[in-house]
């Protein structure tokens, strides 16, 4: 097979996988493919075979594709997923369409004052607690969308997680349903500048478990390239 019908059964996979765990009633997620991994001539086939939503994780490699599919770019939605440091916000928050690890108020601080239009923002939340991962913790939410009310450049359209790597399937569907219970929560306290009806959570190893959890956004990787490359 070459690599593109090879992408085009892994796209297959991926949506019947979707379709399987979806809970009745609720809209398929939005799949962002997390190309951080592959070069633009596979994001060009993944366009061609209809994928429109691409994710980066490293300011320079994405200020670098951006500008290599600058043909398709107006019909692309690119997420940054990845830790962002303050000094390099201005580099491509105007870039960017989605932000999925604001995980910090010193971030917020500075995108607001670079950003030249509001960014769609998903406050990353340490649902584990563990010291390693990134992220407010549960219990900070509250205050700190008090606090981000004052921020009108970012808009938090919803909440994102990763689970522990070492995680049981038992504990994944623990930590994406806390999250999105938490979603729930942040939605009806209608804060200022946060609507957060968006829920960013699965990667290739759990995404099935996000999907039936709720996700409305998931951030898949190697289930796309699997033996594409
Ligand atoms: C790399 C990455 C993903 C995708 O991971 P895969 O295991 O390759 O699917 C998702 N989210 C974040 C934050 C990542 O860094």
């Amino acid at each position: 097979m070459t690599m593109k019908q090879t992408l085009k059964t892994n796209i297959n996979v991926i949506q019947n996988t979707i379709e399987n765990h979806l809970p009745a009633g609720n809209e398929k997620p939005t799949v962002i493919a997390v190309t951080k991994t592959v070069d633009e001539d596979t994001m060009r086939d993944l366009y061609s075979l209809g994928v429109k939503h691409f994710g980066e994780n490293r300011p320079d490699v994405f200020l670098k594709k951006y500008e290599n599919l600058v043909d398709i770019n107006e019909d692309i939605q690119w997420h940054f997923i990845g830790n962002l440091q303050t000094r390099q916000v201005k580099k491509i928050i105007n870039d960017i369409d989605y932000l999925h690890s604001l995980d910090r108020l010193s971030l917020a601080k500075e995108i607001q004052k670079r950003a030249e239009q509001p960014v769609n923002c998903f406050i990353q939340v340490n649902v584990s607690g563990e010291d390693s991962k990134s992220g407010f913790q549960p219990d900070a939410l509250a205050d700190t969308l008090k606090e981000l009310e004052a921020y009108d450049k970012l808009n938090i359209i919803g909440l994102m997680t990763m689970a522990p790597i070492d995680a049981s399937q038992e504990e994944i569907h623990e930590y994406f349903r806390f999250l999105k219970e938490l979603q729930v929560e942040v939605e009806q306290s209608n804060f200022t500048n946060a609507p957060c009806t968006e829920v960013s959570m699965g990667m290739s190893q759990d995404y099935p478990i996000a999907v039936s959890e709720g996700a409305t956004f998931i951030r898949v990787g190697t289930a796309f390239f699997k033996d594409a490359l």
